[in-house]
């Protein structure tokens, strides 16, 4: 016994400090999986909320398309594009007629969902390269990159025929005036909008409902 007891003494001298220095090691590569679960937790969750954060600067909330401050970002990156590739660039840019009678005849309400109706309506018309957004309103702007005036003005064609069948559970239709116009190389981002702005305001002038090409700068 006295053999043994110096033998178990010799193993729990020799053994003890391994297993303590096992469990501190087991201990540390926990804390460190911990902790990079947690860095990685904090990167994609921070990640995701500035893509939801992002997403919400750029969305008008009723209608769910992009708001004017994307829509000016977009047309600017289709200017910077246009001027350096000589391409055709091209801007409709519309506005319900008579809105304020739809919503004084059947309510804000409706006049919402009309909004969000006609947004939904044209998203199904356009490419996927054209950026579409509300203006303010019901004013609405697609800005068509490789679209000539002549292009842009079918397409416009086709958006004014379907807003004008769509059945939007009214008793009257709906319908919008038009304003084209292609874009001048070498010209500001405001004088290619105001001059599609000014072509919608000749389109309400000539009775709306209709389509008015500006072409030239003015
Ligand atoms: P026009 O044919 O000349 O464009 O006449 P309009 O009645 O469409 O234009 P007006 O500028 O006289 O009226 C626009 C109306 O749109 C007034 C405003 O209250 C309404 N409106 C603007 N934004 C919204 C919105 O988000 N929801 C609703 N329901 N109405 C809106
Ligand atoms: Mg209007
Ligand atoms: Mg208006």
């Amino acid at each position: 016994p006295k053999d043994r007891d110096k033998i178990m003494s010799q193993w729990i001298i020799t053994v003890q400090p391994q297993s303590i220095s096992n469990k501190i090691y087991i201990f540390l590569i926990g804390v460190i999986t911990l902790f990079s679960l947690f860095i990685l937790y904090r990167y994609f969750s921070t990640l995701i909320r500035s893509n939801i954060l992002k997403e919400l600067s750029e969305t008008d909330q009723l209608t769910n398309i992009s708001n004017r401050r994307k829509a000016l970002e977009d047309i600017q990156r289709h200017i910077d594009l246009s001027n350096r590739y000589s391409h055709h660039l091209s801007l409709i840019y519309f506005d319900i007629d008579n809105f304020k009678i739809i919503n004084d005849h059947y309510g804000h309400k409706t006049g919402d969902y009309v909004l969000s109706e006609l947004a939904d309506l044209i998203k199904k018309h356009i490419r996927k390269t054209d950026s579409f957004g509300r203006w303010g309103g019901e004013e609405f702007i697609i800005s068509s990159p490789e679209s000539s005036l002549d292009d842009t003005n079918k397409m416009a064609s086709i958006l004014k025929t379907e807003i004008q069948q769509h059945d939007f559970k009214l008793q009257k239709k709906v319908t919008c005036s038009f304003g084209i116009t292609s874009y001048q190389k070498g010209e500001s981002l405001d004088s290619f909008i105001n001059r599609a702005d000014k072509a919608m305001y000749r389109a309400k002038h000539s009775g709306k409902d209709c389509i008015v090409i500006l072409q030239t700068k003015s």
